[in-house]
């Protein structure tokens, strides 16, 4: 581990004296210098507009771009690259999808999530259902964290047009049995869609094996910039897709009279794209590839496991959630304080956690609390780390 934490400056960074603990990976992650480096060499060296232009700077940029897109594709899995379409991110992705589906939903027709989303996987699909006269439906969620599955196939049913679940939840770290869903959902007849945004560090995400419809995910949570992530879709559902955003680059040709679209990806990317975020995603892609994730994610949920086991020793400490496969997330809360209180605590000595909802108000609302204090690992978090998390854990529970 301490190998691949040299390779994120910002983790050389002192707050409060001490090095910065920092355990908000759900909400991003830092940047290895290989990214930092891809992106300053593109505007450096390469900056041009891509597509459609006969000089070098451009060729250049369009290629760096689109070999970013064929890292992604091989990297979830994809058979084709026209099946990798970059958006600003998982909420983007969604976004697209759900506007592109109003002509599938009619009145009466269900829309079946989880009480687990993320609201990115929620508010998209409840204004689709305005749209449509769709009926949104939610699996239930255990006091485990975990998906009440007689509950998913209760209401998995011939009127389900659409199912949409989150692989990882950010919030519990609950790892869904997501084949299992798709596989049930697509022979339901429902179109799938999976939120990968917790997913792709920490586990080896296949799409094809999943056969999933869509999938998305976040550059900026698996190493790479803000502002690029990828929308997969199988191509026949994007061929079907109308596009959604107008401009420059999604079309054919264009008349005052009207337009036609380009093949996917393009019908779905109007405008200048973010080159340098998906040249940044592309460099993360790679980083990714180069490490030995594999021992890297074990030795992850082996922290992960010990730092849960010495926080249940400290008295007051809840833990919530225990799914029976847990990614790197810690959600808990202190007998009698708020988690902002915790948080703000944590902070005072140089550990950084998030607070609150999570975005994920109807499971915090499911579960009957106001949110949770959130300690989420990621693969150059070490021992010393988490003993700085229990520490101050621990500490903070004697203020409270
Ligand atoms: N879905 C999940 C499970 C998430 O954790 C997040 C971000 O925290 C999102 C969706 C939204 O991702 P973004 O803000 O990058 O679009």
């Amino acid at each position: 581990m301490s190998a691949i934490r040299a390779d994120f400056p910002i983790l050389e960074r002192v707050h409060r004296d001490a090095p910065l603990v920092y355990l908000d990976n759900a909400a991003t992650t830092q940047k290895p210098v290989a990214v930092i480096d891809a992106i300053a060499d593109y505007y450096r060296l390469h900056n041009a507009n891509v597509h459609r232009a006969a000089y070098v700077l451009a060729e250049e940029a369009t290629t760096l771009m689109e070999d970013a897109r064929t890292a992604c594709q091989a990297f979830i899995g994809a058979r084709e690259r026209a099946e990798i379409v970059f958006t600003r991110g998982t909420t983007e992705a969604i976004n697209l999808v759900a506007n592109g589906l109003s002509s599938v939903c009619e009145p009466g027709d269900e829309i079946l999530l989880t009480e687990l989303e993320h609201h990115s996987n929620i508010v998209p699909w409840q204004m689709l259902a305005e749209r449509s006269g769709a009926v949104i439906r939610a699996v239930k969620v255990r006091a485990d964290g975990e998906l009440d599955l007689e509950d998913f196939y209760a209401k998995l049913t011939d009127k389900t047009r659409i199912f949409a679940c989150n692989h990882v939840s950010n919030a519990l770290g609950t790892v869904n049995p997501a084949a299992e869903l798709v596989q049930a959902a697509r022979d339901a007849g429902a179109i799938t869609v999976v939120d990968g945004a917790q997913a792709v560090l920490h586990k080896h995400v296949d799409v094809a094996a999943l056969d999933c419809d869509f999938y998305a995910f976040s550059g900026h949570k698996m190493y790479g910039p803000t502002g690029i992530g990828v929308l997969y879709g199988k191509l026949d559902r994007l061929e079907a897709l109308p596009p959604w955003q107008g401009g420059g680059e999604m079309i054919e040709t264009v008349t005052l009279s009207g337009s036609t679209y380009q093949r996917p990806p393009y019908k779905f990317e109007a405008g200048t794209p973010h080159i340098a975020g998906a040249i940044g995603l592309g460099a993360a892609v790679s980083y990714l590839n180069d490490i030995s994730r594999d021992e890297l994610v074990a030795a992850e949920n082996e922290l992960v496991a010990k730092t849960l086991s010495q926080l249940r020793q400290i008295p007051g400490f809840r833990l919530v959630g225990e799914p029976a496969e847990r990614s790197a997330v810690i959600s808990f809360l202190i007998d009698g304080a708020h988690p902002q209180d915790v948080g703000t605590l944590l902070d005072q000595q140089g550990v950084a956690v998030r607070t609150g909802h999570h975005c994920a108000m109807p499971l915090m609302q499911a579960l009957g609390i106001p949110g949770t204090v959130r300690a989420s690992f990621s693969l150059y978090n070490n021992a010393e780390d988490a003993d700085r998390l229990v520490r101050a854990v621990d500490k903070a529970t004697t203020f409270l």
